[in-house]
């Protein structure tokens, strides 16, 4: 099965299979436009790049695998496909919805006791969903060998060749401390690839977010003027967001 066509399986477009080049930071990846495939209003275009992840509406969904379970048997066997994907993965989809319901609610009724709880579960689950989105997509029956076109090229500038990539991917993933990943990404800030390790999976991210508006919580942000009560600090933060600046780059995001 080619390369686009087992995305397309996954996805059920072309443009999967160029969002995937995206993460792996082919260049002009993210703004390869012109699929045929638009994403429908309220899904980025960018969707593809974790895919599988949302369905058509934006609702979290378990994609199915892009292959037979026992398709990459020379690196795991059919029946941890099976349970990792049928019984893992989906049970990272069912905890992101649940966390998410949870959160509404507390927003409904404005009781936010339990939002760090609710808040550590949206990171556990939704980390582990797309994770596992890329994970299986990152690999076929038909894989191995060099990368190749724009992504070759990154990896030749930012690590010398495959091997040397391959190397440090591997050396990385084997010492990650615990439970965890080894992740190669595309860095946004700092415009290239870059492997990193996840400890656990979550550490209160998701792995797939862009990061919109940040707020400083260490110390050093506060502590002159608000001391220990960083409540205040918090609370004063929403009298100068720039909703203009932040609206203008979910456009970018939106494509
Ligand atoms: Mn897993």
């Amino acid at each position: 099965m080619s390369e686009l066509s087992r995305h397309d399986v996954l996805t059920g477009g072309g443009a999967a299979a160029l969002g995937l080049a995206a993460l792996l930071g082919a260049p002009g990846g993210a703004s390869a436009q012109g699929t045929s495939k638009a994403a429908p209003a309220g899904v980025s275009g960018l969707a593809g790049v974790i895919p599988g992840a949302v369905d058509e509406n934006g609702a979290y969904v378990l994609p199915p695998l892009p292959y037979e379970y026992s398709a990459v048997s020379e690196f795991c066997d059919e029946q941890t496909m099976r349970l990792h994907h049928d019984k893992h993965h989906a049970g990272y989809v069912r905890g992101l919805i649940g966390a998410e319901a949870k959160m509404a609610e507390a927003r409904e009724s404005g009781d936010f006791t339990n939002i760090d709880y609710w808040e550590r579960k949206a990171a556990f689950h939704g980390a582990g969903h797309f994770l596992h989105c890329v994970f299986w997509s990152s690999m076929s029956p038909d894989g191995g060998g060099d990368a190749t076109g724009n992504l070759a090229g990154q990896i030749k500038k930012d690590f010398g060749s495959t091997k040397q990539l391959v190397a440090h991917f591997s050396a990385a993933s084997k010492s990650v401390e615990g439970s965890g990943w080894g992740i190669l990404g595309w860095s946004i800030g700092g415009q290239k690839l870059v492997v990193l390790q996840a400890m656990n999976h979550q550490l209160l991210t998701q792995w797939a977010v862009v990061p919109l508006i940040c707020l400083d919580v260490w110390e050093h942000a506060y502590y002159l003027k608000y001391q220990n009560n960083r409540g205040a600090y918090v609370e004063n933060f929403p009298k100068v967001i720039d909703w203009k600046h932040v609206g203008e780059r979910f456009e970018m995001l939106m494509g």
